[in-house]
């Protein structure tokens, strides 16, 4: 059997991160397989859609790495692959569980509908449509079809016994009949439901195994029912945890902390989601985190290779994803984790990987033609957490910040204001006479007159990197940041510092 495995997005906004999630497993399964991987556009619901979502869903799918062999922009022997395109497919199949009693026409209006819902909740019970149109004689259903009434399918689900299915990581789900609504198949657009559609799409493109969020657990054992009714071998399901994310009890509305009754922030753990802000894809790339270590870090949010070791490349993943990694157990989005694990990312590339990518966040912070940027780029790598933190590590080299003379106060360096003003003050002839501004040049002239002096080297270092950039936190020291900035720079920056602590 050729595994064939799909990706079924609905184009309803970005392509967040639960969903990239059940992509990769997606296409991993499919290539470690050997199978094929299909990607499905599900628009049947078109309220919902959102103008440009597929196109985002094709461009996201590209930048992750996950090349579908069939899908609607590369075609395929099981096309359309998007669902509104394949419209005319699915009334047949409905008439055919019509004629074999598993689903009925129903041509309750809205209104009806609605009134029906009211008095459920009025009575405190769960809504059930009460398969009042299953009555209907063939002769009534004729009459009301050829007066153009409009109608819609819906599935007849037995009012007793069980239905179930299979999962590979939940085992047998079953529910019992009786809790189960007939749901609508074909809606009064002619459309399908999704209820329906990927009931239909699953078998007729050949689908061995489904993934997807748990979410649809409850509804499964309802879509076996029709697998039964068709005769059809249903997928293999594998349905897969949400992703959680610790966060502060907030708002709905307002994204306020609520506080607990003693007035502290309460923290909990809930699913992730754009609403409260967090991360798509895109925004991850957007925020300089890197392609490979996202990816790499969303495969094991849930799966658990064998072994120790945590980094894997897309190739690598696609030889030692398997089904029993995956964890029933919720996993946890950690922000900070991905940072670290981009970092670790950054680390590995090659100067000339990492220069490109650099110098397009620097040049949001300074003029990149004035600096030595393969200097900078040096200095900043083995400090790369995320790219987008870039512009704010070196933007005092544009414009040296404010700063209080408290910044010279260091315990373990011993120095404070007024050891600063001394050392700068007896350093500035030195610099004064370099003439070949080097790192190499600025190290042996400092270094020799602070020997000179009788200082340690921290008294002399520390005022002097703070003087020239006003940050106590710099890519590099005083030698590296003087280089960068030049001679004539460093002495302007280094004169005004001296005059604001003689003031
Ligand atoms: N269109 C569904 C969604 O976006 C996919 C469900 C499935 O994979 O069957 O949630």
């Amino acid at each position: 059997m050729t595994v064939r495995t799909r990706f079924a997005p609905s184009p309803t906004g970005y392509l967040h991160l639960g969903g990239l999630r059940t992509a990769l497993y997606t296409y991993l399964y499919a290539r470690k397989s050997g199978g094929n991987f299909i990607l499905r556009i599900e628009d049947t619901d078109q309220e919902r859609e959102i103008p440009g979502a597929v196109d985002k869903i094709y461009e996201s799918m590209k930048q992750a790495g996950l090349s579908y062999d069939e899908g609607p922009d590369v075609g395929g022997d099981y096309g359309p692959y998007i669902q509104s395109q394949r419209k005319s497919m699915y009334l047949p199949y409905a008439k055919q569980l019509v004629e074999t009693g598993h689903a009925y026409y129903c041509f309750c209006t809205k209104e009806k509908l609605d009134a029906d819902r009211e008095k459920a909740e009025k009575e405190g019970r769960a809504y059930k449509y009460e398969k009042d149109c299953m009555h209907l004689s063939k002769e009534e259903i004729e009459e009301k079809l050829a007066a153009g009434i409009p109608y819609v399918i819906r599935q007849n689900i037995p009012t007793e016994g069980k239905a179930g299915f299979d999962d590979v990581l939940y085992g047998r789900v079953e529910v019992d009949c009786s809790t189960l609504d007939d749901n609508v198949l074909i809606k009064a657009d002619g459309l399908p439901t999704y209820n329906f559609a990927n009931v239909i799409d699953d078998h007729t493109m050949g689908i061995t195994h489904v993934m997807r969020g748990t979410e649809y657990l409850s509804s499964a054992p309802k879509y076996n029912l029709l697998y039964e009714a068709f005769g059809w071998q249903p997928p293999m399901y594998v349905h897969l945890p949400p992703v959680m994310r610790e966060d502060y009890r907030r708002d709905k509305m307002t994204k306020e902390i609520i506080p607990d009754e003693n007035g502290n922030p309460e923290l909990i753990v809930r699913k992730l989601s754009k609403r409260y802000g967090d991360p798509s894809f895109e925004d991850l790339l957007d925020a300089g985190y890197l392609k490979d270590a996202v990816i790499n870090f969303i495969a094991l949010l849930g799966w658990s290779p064998r072994g120790e070791r945590e980094f894997f490349s897309l190739k690598e993943l696609e030889e030692i994803f398997d089904l029993e990694g995956i964890s029933k157990a919720p996993s946890l989005f950690d922000m900070k984790k991905l940072a670290w694990f981009n970092a670790e990312y950054v680390k590995k590339l090659s100067p000339e990987e990492y220069m490109p990518i650099a110098e397009k966040w620097l040049r949001k912070a300074i003029d990149t033609e004035k600096f030595d940027v393969k200097r900078i780029c040096e200095l900043l790598q083995p400090r790369t957490e995320v790219f987008s933190q870039l512009p704010e590590m070196v933007d005092f080299l544009a414009e040296m910040p404010e700063f209080e003379s408290d910044l010279y106060t260091h315990k373990k360096m011993k120095t404070n204001p007024e050891v600063a003003l001394d050392a700068l003050v007896k350093i500035k002839p030195v610099l004064e006479a370099i003439e070949d501004w080097s790192e190499a040049a600025l190290h042996d002239a400092v270094m020799n007159a602070v020997a000179e002096f009788g200082m340690k080297n921290g008294q002399m270092l520390w005022p002097l990197r703070i003087a020239i950039s006003g940050k106590a936190n710099t890519p590099g020291g005083a030698f590296e940041i003087a280089y960068l900035l030049g001679k004539d720079e460093t002495l302007k920056r280094l004169n005004s510092s001296i005059e604001r602590l003689k003031a």
